[in-house]
């Protein structure tokens, strides 16, 4: 664990998890712990890592993050850390119950411009006032509410630390070249106003430390005394800093002190991550400084940001000493990503933290090189290098590891789908044209290939290999796109080829079954229709789920007769529960889309519903949303077909596909199927709870019915009722049962009914 004081962050909705984690890794700040729930919090701080600050968000489940803050209090390693709550934007908090454990809240959309600003506060009134008093929350500041009574010590605070935060905006701006290093220096001694600051470093060639950059107030010599006259300032560049802001007495004599007759006077050490002194940063007044404790945490913050300049300043001239920069790009070349690498596994071993590693590889860049020239191939690779710096954090890091192949380490995973998304941002970003010196454009593509540590590989050799495989099914799938590595391709493939030959005779052979799930009415719980499931219960192998064997009977077209197979044995089964039962249950049967680009698809649907007599008014055929006219061109006419037989359609597993709203409308869809990874993460994820009550409210707007998959919980049943939901399928109603148990159920049903006096039917 890290022996620097951290930031534990918890979030549980990915964008606030961000926003937090980026507050700090902006500054320099670190370690940062993020956690996405209160387990991997706890388990975050089993060995108790010291921290600085706790910030919590308390939207998904308020009432456990609250316990938990209590809990930390209780701990004594946590008893005085000071914690920040982040409370939802719309939320009617009741922010008293914050007081007995937080120090300062804030509201979800400040946390940009905030976070930062009320961290330093708060660390600086920690330090001030550890467990004297029990910690009072701080009224939301006056930006974003009333400042009803906010006390002038509090105000004064609230003055520097606002001051604080400009500080560490403008050096986050600052480059770390000399005259960026300058410029900082001055920003510091400006907004804090100190009449000295300096910034010393090591350097390779010099013995003694430099001092890169200086800033005077006017009326003080330019020129300060050499470190060796510096008793202080070697202290700090031994790694111990020296804090005296409210009195310089009790310092000993220290040349700059007395030269300059200071009055406050601090020496902070930059260190790298592994504590390796760099430098030195050293700030002093004439006057003594009234609110020390802030001072303190806005100047140890101004130093963390120069210890990272100084440690990008060191990396970059022993990259170029040591030839560890490519020249084309200035990018980390193929060694120092590779010890980039193996740094980032060693930590996350110890952090526990997910990380992706990227190949983009350059499309055809070989013949752009051949036709145009070097120095075009030369422009060309340092404008890639820019787009994909410009799509990943600073934390992450981008190299170039060979000829036209770069290679990323994407940092701080939290769902693999962020990095999906960040892969296919890059491919659509390095389609847009280039343009040359000479006013022509040029239009590049890039193959990505993806894998995660460590559910793929947990040393960089395997990781490497798995996103190179994956660039490669990229190429091989007609370039410009991107595939995460899928582990054992080998042996899938030797399984599916038997497992295919297999099922050509399981329709034969009698093995297919189509079994029912229940779809009930969101209010009254009563059943109005089932979906058909085709199961294939195989004599050795057992159960196999369609999810499996459906995709391949796509491949090899077998679906066609299996499809209609289902479909026909559904209609019977159907027509009979009507007839026993003599109500009418919707049946709703899958289409492959497969099925659906068969000409003779309209057909044989309608000699099923003619030879089967069910009424096609009862029947819903399901198409799955990720079914596009592209891949199925004569889809509309096809939908629209079936729709004359009188069938209705539904639209499945819907929010999986990329389907637009224009799409939606030109569909001839009668109902939308919310798709069950949406349901399961009801009370989990807020942005999957936006995106069901949004198709809810987009469904009924275009005048379609909505299904949601996935039911299983009384609280995923309680969101959908509430937000209007019409129709529910899932595990919590039944699961999809064989022919004769639905039967029983019907049976069931008609039982209660009739006052539950009618005997069991068990035929
Ligand atoms: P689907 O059409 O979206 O069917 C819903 C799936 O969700 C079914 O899986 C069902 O058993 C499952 N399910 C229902 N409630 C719950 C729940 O509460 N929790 C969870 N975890 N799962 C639930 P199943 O039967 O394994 O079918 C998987 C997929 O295979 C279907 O997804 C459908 O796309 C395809 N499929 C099944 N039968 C056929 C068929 O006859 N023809 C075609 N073309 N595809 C089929
Ligand atoms: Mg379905
Ligand atoms: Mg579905």
């Amino acid at each position: 664990m890290p022996d620097f004081p951290g930031v534990l962050i918890l979030a549980a909705q990915r964008d606030v998890r961000r926003d937090m984690f980026d507050a700090f890794d902006h500054v320099g700040f670190r370690p940062i712990l993020a956690a996405r729930d209160v387990a991997q919090a706890e388990s975050l701080l089993l060995d108790e890592p010291p921290l600085a600050l706790v910030v919590l968000a308390l939207e998904a489940d308020p009432g456990r993050v609250l316990g938990f803050a209590h809990a930390l209090r209780s701990r004594p390693a946590y008893r005085d850390t000071p914690m920040i709550a982040v409370v939802d934007d719309t939320a009617a908090m009741d922010t008293r119950l914050l007081a007995p454990v937080f120090n300062d809240w804030l509201r979800r959309a400040s946390i940009r411009s905030e976070l930062l600003p009320r961290a330093t506060r708060s660390i600086g009134d920690a330090t001030t006032s550890a467990a004297a008093t029990p910690a009072a929350v701080a009224q939301e500041s006056p930006v974003a509410a009333a400042p009803a009574s906010v006390t002038v010590p509090a105000l004064a605070r609230h003055d520097l630390a606002s001051r604080a935060l400009s500080m560490v905006a403008a050096l986050a701006g600052c480059s770390s070249d000399d005259a960026g290093l300058a410029d900082g220096v001055a920003t510091v001694a400006n907004t804090l106003e100190f009449d000295v600051v300096s910034l010393w470093a090591f350097q390779p060639e010099h013995e003694e430390p430099v001092e890169l950059a200086r800033f005077c107030a006017p009326n003080l010599p330019a020129e300060g005394p050499s470190a060796t006259q510096q008793g202080l300032l070697k202290v700090a560049l031994r790694g111990d800093a020296v804090v005296a802001l409210e009195s310089v007495r009790g310092l000993g004599s220290d040349a700059l002190v007395q030269t300059l007759e200071l009055g406050a006077y601090a020496a902070l050490p930059l260190m790298d991550e592994r504590r390796v002194v760099l430098g030195a940063l050293v700030a002093g007044r004439r006057e003594p400084v009234a609110d020390a404790a802030t001072m303190e945490a806005a100047l140890r913050t101004g130093a963390n940001r120069f210890a990272s300049a100084l440690e990008l300043r060191a990396a970059r001239e022993q990259g170029r000493a040591r030839g560890l920069l490519d020249a084309v790009t200035a990018l980390p070349n193929r060694l120092l990503f590779n010890d980039r690498l193996d740094t980032n596994i060693r930590e996350a071993h110890r952090t526990g933290e997910c990380f992706a590693v990227m190949f983009v590889d350059l499309d055809r860049f070989k013949s752009i090189n051949d036709s145009l020239g070097h120095a075009t191939g030369d422009l060309v690779l340092a404008a890639v290098a820019r787009r994909l710096q410009s799509n990943v954090r600073a934390s992450d890091t981008v190299a170039r590891y060979a000829g036209d192949e770069f290679t990323v380490i994407l940092r701080h995973i939290i769902k693999r789908d962020d990095v999906l998304r960040i892969a296919e941002k890059i491919v659509q970003v390095m389609e847009s044209p280039l343009m040359l010196g000479d006013g022509s454009e040029l239009q590049i593509t890039a193959s990505i290939g993806v894998s995660f540590f460590p559910d793929d590989a947990s040393d960089s050799e395997m990781l490497l290999r798995h996103a190179d495989e994956a660039m490669y099914g990229a190429k091989s799938l007609g370039r410009n796109n991107f595939q995460v590595y899928a582990s054992n391709p080998d042996t899938m493939q030797q399984q599916h080829v038997a497992l295919k030959s297999k099922l050509r005779h399981a329709e034969r052979n009698n093995e297919l079954r189509v079994y029912y799930q229940p779809q009930v009415r969101a209010d009254s719980e009563d059943i109005v229709g089932m979906e058909a499931l085709v199961r294939w219960e195989h004599p050795e192998l057992g159960t196999i789920s369609p999810a499996f064997f459906i995709p391949l009977a796509e491949a090899s077209g077998l679906i066609v007769s299996i499809g209609a197979w289902v479909l026909r044995t559904a209609c019977i089964h159907a027509r009979a529960w009507q007839e026993a039962h003599g109500f009418n249950l919707r049946l709703g049967v899958n289409l492959s889309a497969v099925q659906l680009m068969q000409p003779s698809l309209v057909e044989t649907v309608a000699d099923i519903l003619a030879e089967t007599g069910f009424d096609p008014q009862h029947l819903e055929l399901e198409v799955t949303e990720s079914i596009s006219v592209k891949t199925v061109p004569n889809l509309v006419e096809s939908l629209d077909a079936l729709h004359a037989l009188g069938c209705r359609i539904a639209i499945d597993d819907f929010g999986t596909g990329a389907a637009s709203l224009d799409y939606l409308r030109r569909l001839p869809a009668d109902r939308i199927k919310i798709d069950q990874s949406f349901v399961r993460n009801i009370g989990v994820d807020p942005d999957d709870e936006a995106i069901v009550r949004a198709t809810i409210d987009m469904a009924h707007r275009l005048k379609r019915g909505v299904v949601a998959e996935g039911v299983e919980i009384e609280q995923h049943l309680d969101f959908l009722r509430a937000n209007g939901c019409d129709e529910l399928q899932g595990y919590l109603f039944c699961r999809p049962l064989p022919q004769l148990a639905f039967d029983k159920l019907l049976n069931e049903r008609a039982r209660i009914l009739a006052g539950g006096l009618a005997p069991v039917d068990h035929a």
